[in-house]
């Protein structure tokens, strides 16, 4: 019986093929079709995931609409279903243009991606690699504790005591906290700095400009909201104390060449030049977030390649902010230790994340393993809760970047520049720079 039904079903298919092979081939949609498509779901996926939608600046009927059809997250994947089967194969045309052929890839793999948030959405659980590898195109290498020891033998040395590690460290760190009243002038100057390395290696559109603002109450401690037409508007979060070191961190990583300039030069080159609509919309559970991080943070190194940073803090930056210019070098030792730790942080998402730690258990980790005194490492299983394996993007997101670039450019500075603003205003999937 079995074996007649399956028979006769396999006769009912050939034939059914006969006949669709024998109708005429409907062309593939065009491309900036499906674009269309796609921006218009990730802007219904938005409609049940407040954090989803990072920036658009597309037009302004199309988010009207998500917002007035609150399309069901059922729909939603069946649509990203077809839309994923409709992307048309690469021809041969295609292929002659590097552009034309990563955005294809990037696109699906944006989607694909899209379709997993559906999922976590409604009520799929994921183990931290599954979600990462799915949302990000990325897997975190996995560190046990004795990896992190010999950084932590090192910092011990730096800081000598009796008292708990991260506690040494946090005392240390006091003498680097921006007075309150300085924060803006230091700020500025930071990003003032930022911006004047990198124009001449980048032809940024002449009326690019951001809007820095402080606030409090955010699980984050900065944030770039893109806002279209070369605008950004950049909050950087009080809460917590705000070192020294940060005012780098934040100019470059949240402006110049970092998230600033990648949304510009994607504005400029794809949306205007190309009219590839998709880059309107900036998805932020997408393997496009580890792009964007992990240039933000890489964009730092290249800005400011080898001393050139601490002399510049402690030159310029230290004496506006009426801090000790003489310890800028032992700090940015410091620093630099800490830095390599920041992956005990991923441990400590992944654990927590499937289920295998409990908050305090993961703050008891940061503060041991990743030098987070216990309000940092608080305010930091807050992120994992909201943003989740996103975590990765900001360290590995940097290593893969750093690693894709440098292996282009060597050692030069000029060539490093120019690999890493191509990389900047191209659509290239994170998989794809290993
Ligand atoms: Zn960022």
């Amino acid at each position: 019986m079995r074996g007649l039904t399956l028979a006769r079903t396999a006769a009912i298919i050939v034939l059914t093929a006969l006949v669709v092979a024998a109708q005429p081939a409907q062309p593939p949609p065009p491309m900036n079709s499906i674009a269309e498509r796609y921006v218009k779901l990730v802007l219904a996926v938005g409609q049940h995931d407040a954090d989803y939608v990072d920036a658009f600046y597309g037009p302004a009927e199309w988010k009207a609409e998500a917002e007035r059809r609150k399309l069901p997250l059922g729909e939603i994947a069946a649509a990203a279903d077809r839309l994923i089967a409709d992307i048309p194969a690469l021809s041969d045309v295609d292929r002659r243009d590097e552009l034309t052929a990563l955005r294809r890839d990037y696109l699906k793999r944006q989607l694909e991606a899209l379709r997993t948030r559906v999922q976590m959405l409604q009520g799929t659980k994921l183990t931290f690699d599954e979600e990462s590898r799915a949302l990000y195109d990325a897997v975190a290498p996995v560190h046990p504790e004795s990896y992190f020891a010999g950084m932590l033998q090192e910092l011990e040395r730096l800081l000598p005591g009796t008292a708990p590690l991260v506690d040494r460290y946090d005392a240390f760190r006091q003498q680097f906290i921006i007075p309150a009243n300085r924060l803006s002038r230091v700020f500025d100057r930071a990003i003032a700095e930022c911006r004047a390395r990198t124009l001449p290696h980048v032809s940024l559109p002449a009326n690019e400009s951001f809007t820095v603002e402080y606030v409090t109450n955010k699980p984050w401690s900065g944030y770039n909201w893109y806002q279209g037409n070369y605008r950004s508007l950049i909050q950087v979060n009080t809460d917590l104390p705000i070192y020294i070191d940060r005012a780098i961190d934040l100019a470059c990583h949240e402006g110049y060449p970092g998230h600033h300039v990648y949304n510009a030069l994607l504005e400029k080159h794809l949306v205007r030049d190309r009219g590839w609509v998709e880059f309107t919309v900036y998805a932020l559970f997408s393997p496009q977030s580890l792009i964007a991080e992990g240039t933000a943070n890489y964009g730092i190194e290249v800005a400011f390649p080898g001393d050139e940073r601490v002399a510049f803090e402690r030159d310029v930056l230290f004496p506006l902010a009426g801090l000790d210019p003489s310890q800028a070098e032992a700090y940015a030792k410091v620093r630099a230790l800490v830095d390599r730790l920041s992956y005990a942080g991923n441990e400590a998402a992944r654990k927590y994340l499937n289920g295998e730690s409990t908050r305090t258990q993961s703050v008891d980790w940061l503060q041991r393993y990743a030098m987070m005194p216990a309000a940092s490492a608080e305010q930091r299983t807050r992120f994992f809760d909201t943003y989740r394996s996103y975590v990765i993007n900001y360290n590995l997101g940097k290593d893969l970047v750093k690693q894709y670039v440098e292996s282009r450019a060597g050692g030069q500075t000029q060539k490093r520049w120019q690999e890493f603003v191509k990389l900047l205003a191209s659509p290239r999937l994170p998989s794809a720079l290993r």
